[in-house]
């Protein structure tokens, strides 16, 4: 076979549309529907054809076309008012820049490096396999919207995840076209003198991997995206980028050291070329990008000179790590001989040892697994600040990892939880917003207060709201015959065979979709339950549902493909047909017209695996009810009239029962409540009740679910103290880093020997009365440490019938005498507040000024 060369042969804009270019590839396009008006403007019906995708709808017009175009005035000062409009929201101050500088946010970072494997911007660049990779995307938009100065990096994938269409009966079919670059909103980073920038990484037996960087611009955020498809790697090492979670554990790895370590190199390579500030804060969204610490330590050990301890510190000082799972399938888990390749042995680096980089990441304790090596594991020791992705998600994700803090309470476990949310402007129909912005000030919108107006106080009528809830139905309708259609085509029917999906779905009938990935815990199947009930419900003449499905399953995952066939093949049943159908490919572009055309999204986990959930975020913003467990973020913010809440069977332990029951209660819901009150109409026609619902949902959960409102939340609960950390420990000096080092490698040398001898109290008999005074007086020995090395604490709570602290609080003893030989007595008085049976413990821990949190060694000692 011939070689090809391939190459692209890009349109050259007249000089008056050359703005376009710069249009086209700022992916602000993806959320500015100005500017999407623009491109569409240019060829209504070609626009249509490339998908809404201004890279190739530029690469598509006729030289003459264009020509004509440059000479339409209309539109050329169009080009230039949305040209400087760009430019405007590129430069001028935003949220971030008016922080106040001197006080809560006076160590605000420069700049934050966003690590994540997967992004989902645009369907344009499909980047992503589901929630993790939208989050990302959102993070990085709204982060643009409010001028927090992000570099997002990530890889580029060859080919993406993969493109979904069915078989004949029903079985998920996979294919990867592969995406041309030079066809893609992307620009290569280049040296000053043109040539591409490079980064590499070396492999075992002194292979060399290379990588390229692309650059995807998402408003202000640069997304640098590492692809390592290029000449000067052998061909193995060309398809380290090849594609989205595919391929032997090897492969992964590859990946995810390409990411992490190669991802750091790539952010100096940009940080040098573009004079961007260095970051002070590293963010590992998810394990995948856990490398990045081992990358930084390894400059601060040779560049600078530090230990392999203090580099960790000064590492640690600067880096969030944010879990997104709590379910073990999640989380990137190697063999530690796998990891030995490319850590020990010919490939070992210089002043990093393997065994330390194994500690990183190794399960030693109890309930893990030594031969592995784990990415979550690793984020987390190499972390400051770490966090869940909703309060639930928090206090799951602190049971999951408790053993990394022996001798803390589970509550005392350092992973707090910032809420997930999404980005409004991407998952607001456009419609939808252009009503809004009409009648509602920007303060009401952002309020939410402006969608409880009546009419007469300035507010929108349920007429105006229920007549746009039906057009974003209809819409969703007129696409889904669309999709079904080509998907039976697909499937080997003929176009004479296909006639009635002209007429699936119902413009008017209740709409409830069900769209997300499809692992096992997700239970695409549970409204399946019970098939009769739901035809019932389906069939019903009067008052029928109807339920749109979607959603991929990792292709090795036989059990969530079995599932989709399960729902696919009921689906295709002719009593149901035009009540109940799969959408293949579910993608951004799919999910932005079908979450804003449902009227009820359900969602039904086994609780509590849900870590948040989004999707039911974006149905809110567009007026959608949401029906759904207890899991994630409703959990947290469900409150009896925004939705509906599906009562979980949580203590049933067998899995069948539990289902069974579940989805009983979701019956009984649909039938009893959602159903009824859909269809009850006034006389204008207008559900009342509904549209009360809907109201109150747009007006209180649509500002909570706003991923700026969880950007701020990251700024100031984990990136501005991370950046104080950092600049303390990993500054012009790394003094701090080093004492911090070397005070740990102290304490954990002489803790063996710390001891609780002996605890006094005053006024604790059996029983005590509300308001007592009590006093506690302990006695330790601390041998070498000094008492300044430790708070003694007295660890209280109320006891539970099988003898366990709960609510635990924990108070300080200050220092009250010193003896010979290294012992001490400290004490704390108190006053008694509450009532019931009370419990207490007292317990040395480690204390240090540069330490994030008292658990951060996971030493403690107790009384025995
Ligand atoms: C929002 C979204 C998701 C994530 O939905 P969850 O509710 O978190 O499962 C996945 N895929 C697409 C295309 C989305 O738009």
């Amino acid at each position: 076979m011939r070689a090809i060369r391939r190459f692209t042969v890009r349109n050259v804009l007249p000089e008056r549309l050359a703005p376009l270019d710069t249009l086209a590839l700022n992916l602000r396009w993806s959320w500015h529907t100005p500017t999407r008006d623009l491109f569409a403007s240019l060829d209504p019906e070609l626009w249509e054809r490339v998908h809404g995708d201004p890279v190739e709808l530029l690469g598509s017009l006729s030289p003459q076309r264009l020509e004509q175009l440059a000479q339409d005035p209309g539109l050329v000062g169009e080009v230039e008012r949305l040209d400087a409009d760009l430019r405007t929201y590129l430069t001028e101050p935003r949220w971030y820049q008016q922080l106040d500088g001197d006080g809560q946010h006076a160590d605000k970072p420069d700049t934050i490096a966003y690590f994540s494997a997967e992004y989902g911007v645009t369907a344009v660049l499909p980047q992503y396999s589901g929630g993790l990779g939208i989050l990302a995307g959102d993070h990085l938009k709204s982060a643009s919207d409010l001028g927090v100065p992000i570099v997002g990096v990530g890889l580029l994938y060859g080919a993406g995840y993969f493109k979904q269409s069915l078989t004949r009966d029903g079985w998920q079919h996979e294919t990867y076209p592969l995406l041309d670059p030079d066809n893609l909103p992307l620009t290569l980073l280049r040296e000053q003198d043109a040539t591409p920038a490079r980064v590499s990484l070396a492999l075992p037996a002194g292979r060399t991997l290379h990588a390229q960087i692309w650059v995807a611009q998402v408003g202000r955020v640069p997304l640098l995206l590492l692809d390592s498809n290029i000449a000067e790697n052998d061909d193995v090492s060309r398809r380290v980028t090849d594609r989205l979670y595919g391929g032997s554990a090897d492969h992964r790895l590859r990946q995810e050291l390409l990411l992490g370590m190669g991802g750091v190199k790539a952010v100096r390579e940009y940080c040098r070329i573009t004079a961007t500030p260095a970051p002070q804060v590293y963010h590992c969204n998810e394990g995948h990008a856990g490398f990045l610490s081992v990358e930084r330590i390894r400059e601060l050990v040779q560049d600078a000179g530090l230990t392999f301890e203090a580099a960790l510190e000064a590492v640690k000082a600067g880096t969030v790590f944010t879990t997104h799972t709590p379910v073990p399938a999640g989380i990137s888990r190697y063999g530690t001989d796998l990891v030995s390749e490319y850590f020990g042995g010919g490939a070992e680096i210089d002043g990093v040892p393997l065994e330390r980089v194994l500690a990183l990441g190794s399960e030693e304790f109890e309930g893990g697994n030594p031969a592995v090596f784990n990415m979550a594991i690793m984020g987390l020791r190499a972390a400051r600040r770490a966090n869940g992705v909703a309060q639930l998600h928090g206090k799951v994700s602190r049971g999951m990892f408790h053993q990394l803090w022996p001798g803390f309470d589970v509550s005392e476990v350092p992973i707090t939880s910032i809420t997930n949310g999404v980005h409004g402007a991407t998952w607001t129909d456009p419609s939808f917003s252009d009503l809004v912005s009409e009648r509602l000030s920007p303060e009401q919108i952002t309020s939410g207060e402006g969608f409880l107006l009546q009419p007469e106080e300035g507010g929108i009528s349920d007429e105006e709201l229920w007549a746009m809830r039906a057009r974003l139905r209809e819409k969703l309708v007129v696409e889904a015959r669309a999709r079904v259609r080509r998907s039976w085509l697909d499937r080997g029917a003929s176009p004479a065979e296909v006639g009635w999906t002209d007429d699936v779905l119902d413009p008017d009938a209740l709409t409830i979709g069900f769209a997300r990935r499809v692992p096992t815990y997700k239970r695409l199947t549970l409204m399946l339950s019970e098939p009769e009930r739901l035809t019932r419900l389906l069939t019903d003449p009067e008052r029928p549902i109807q339920i749109v499905v979607a959603g991929k399953s990792h292709p090795d995952d036989e059990q969530g493909t079995g599932l989709i066939q399960r729902l696919v093949q009921f689906a295709d049943d002719a009593r149901v047909r035009d009540r109940i159908v799969f959408l293949p490919n579910y993608d951004i572009a799919m999910a932005q017209s079908l979450m804003p055309g449902c009227d009820v999204w359900l969602n039904n986990p086994l609780r509590p695996l849900e870590a948040s959930g989004t999707s039911g975020m974006k149905c809110a913003l567009n007026g959608g009810l949401n029906l759904s467990i207890l899991d994630g973020w409703w959990d947290e913010w469900y409150d009896g009239r925004n939705g509906w809440a599906i009562p979980t069977a949580d203590g049933v332990h067998d899995q069948t029962e539990r289902d069974r029951l579940e989805a009983a209660a979701l019956y009984d819901l649909l039938e009893n409540t959602v159903v009824p009150r859909f269809y009850e109409r006034d006389e204008a026609g207008v559900p009342r009740h509904w549209m009360e619902m809907v109201r109150h949902t747009l007006g209180t959960l649509g500002p909570k679910v706003q991923a700026t409102r969880m950007v701020k939340e990251y700024v100031t609960e984990l990136y501005t103290p991370v950046a104080a950390s950092s600049r303390a420990l990993d500054g012009t000096s790394h003094g701090a880093a080093q004492e911090l080092a070397t005070w740990k490698a102290r304490v954990r040398a002489a803790w063996p020997s710390v001891h609780v001898d002996h605890v006094e109290s005053e006024g604790i008999g059996d029983v005590v009365n509300v308001g007592d005074q009590v006093e506690v007086t302990a006695y330790v020995s601390l041998h070498d440490l000094c008492p300044d090395d430790v708070e003694v604490q007295v660890v209280g709570g109320r006891v539970d019938d099988q003898d366990n602290l709960t609510e635990v609080r924990v108070f300080p003893l200050r220092l009250k005498e010193s003896y010979e030989g290294g012992r001490y007595a400290f004490s704390v008085s108190r006053v008694l507040e509450g009532t019931g049976p009370f419990g207490y413990t007292v317990r040395v821990v480690p204390s240090h000024p540069l330490l994030a949190a008292p658990a951060e060694l996971g030493l403690a000692t107790s009384t025995s």
